[in-house]
């Protein structure tokens, strides 16, 4: 295999990443716009650096309308870190919290919490392996809690939610993004808190963003590990100690990428045309099926069984031999889950739609 003859990747993450991208950041390599030097090489206290980390934060506002009172910071540890920070920070004045389990991350993250707070599981869709989003009226929400919580895009179960819920009152609304920020428009002033791993829609794993409104930093107990608190981040322009220097300058690169194809809508409108694509072709074949509820299934991960575990492994060894890669399931649900992240090009799902269909003509 050449250099040029790239595979369509359907990882969960870490996943394909924008060749524009993956060709600035080669262009960067030896000798970054005239330093001499690699990003890699860069001292996080250089002006260059600042200058990266400077764009990066700005066009990152720019492309996802983070208000003024929102603090973006640039964080090591991944989404799982979040699952301790979030409460550590969060559970300021009656240490509760109320946790929407939409799937196993939303899970984790309430069995996490449930450390240091009193947390309630307001609704969970396990009874139906995780295949929908539980609806909850509000007269169950907890009137005083400290947040309320929910993951936005079920990695491994393939549900998102739709529209976000509204919490009582000022309670503010925390928010897992971590598999399908920037591939939809949010409006961040609907949420105290968003978070994500990057190595999805933002980069390469190592750098997690955190977007906080100010006044929801500054609370974390006396005890709390320093690179645990908010604050420390905010104060620091999330320079306390060394960042993940190269993680956010490739994160950089994939914010101006995101501008170049014309902002969050954009993509958001291709994400929703490919998800679709893939969707129609499992609803008309003959083989499969999509487990999910069909009004909370996700743009991102979409998930397709055969029936037939045996069928299912043929079906993930010849769309490899086809170059359509990483089509296994998460390895807790089996079957097939094709993840549509934004590098995700058009082309890539009508390759597979095509294998799709071929494969279900051939072994019906
Ligand atoms: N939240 C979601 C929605 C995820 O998909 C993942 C991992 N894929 C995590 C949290 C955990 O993230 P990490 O592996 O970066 O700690």
């Amino acid at each position: 295999m050449s250099e040029f003859d790239r595979v369509y990747n359907f990882s969960a993450g870490p996943s394909q990443m924008p060749l524009w991208v993956l060709q600035e950041a080669q262009k960067d390599m030896l000798n970054y716009h005239g330093t001499g030097m690699s990003v890699m090489e860069m001292s996080h206290r250089s002006k260059d650096f600042q200058a990266i980390i400077d764009r990066a934060e700005a066009d990152l506002r720019e492309v996802m309308g983070i208000p003024d009172n929102y603090k973006v910071l640039f964080i090591q540890g991944g989404g799982y870190m979040q699952f301790s920070m979030v409460p550590l920070n969060l559970l300021r004045k009656t240490k509760k919290a109320d946790y929407i389990v939409s799937g196993g991350w939303a899970k984790k993250s309430a069995k996490e919490a449930s450390k240091f707070g009193d947390i309630k599981v307001l609704a969970s869709s396990e009874d139906k392996t995780f295949s929908y989003i539980p609806k909850v009226p509000r007269s169950e929400y907890t009137p005083d809690a400290d947040y309320f919580y929910i993951c936005h895009n079920n990695t491994l179960y393939g549900t998102q939610w739709k529209e976000l819920p509204v919490p009582l009152d000022d309670i503010p609304l925390v928010v897992d993004m971590s598999s399908d920020i920037l591939s939809t428009e949010i409006d961040v002033s609907k949420c105290g808190l968003i978070f994500a791993g990057a190595q999805k829609n933002l980069g390469p794993a190592g750098v997690t963003i955190a977007i906080v409104r100010e006044d929801l930093i500054g609370f974390a107990g006396p005890k709390t590990p320093i690179l645990l608190d908010y604050k420390t981040y905010a104060d620091n322009g999330s320079m306390f100690n060394t960042p993940p220097t190269y993680a956010i300058y490739i994160a950089g690169l994939m914010f101006q990428w995101i501008k170049n194809v014309g902002g969050v809508k954009e993509l958001q409108k291709i994400n929703e045309k490919k998800a679709a694509l893939l969707y129609d072709a499992i609803d008309a074949s003959t083989l499969f099926t999509c487990p999910t509820a069909k009004e909370d299934r996700s743009n991102m991960n979409c998930l397709f069984v055969t029936g037939n575990a045996d069928l299912d492994k043929k079906f993930i060894a010849e769309a490899k031999e086809n170059g359509l890669v990483n089509v296994g399931g998460h390895r807790t649900v089996g079957g097939m889950r094709a993840s549509l992240y934004n590098a995700m090009p058009y082309e890539g799902v009508e390759k597979l739609v095509d294998f799709l269909q071929k494969f279900d003509k051939a072994n019906k």
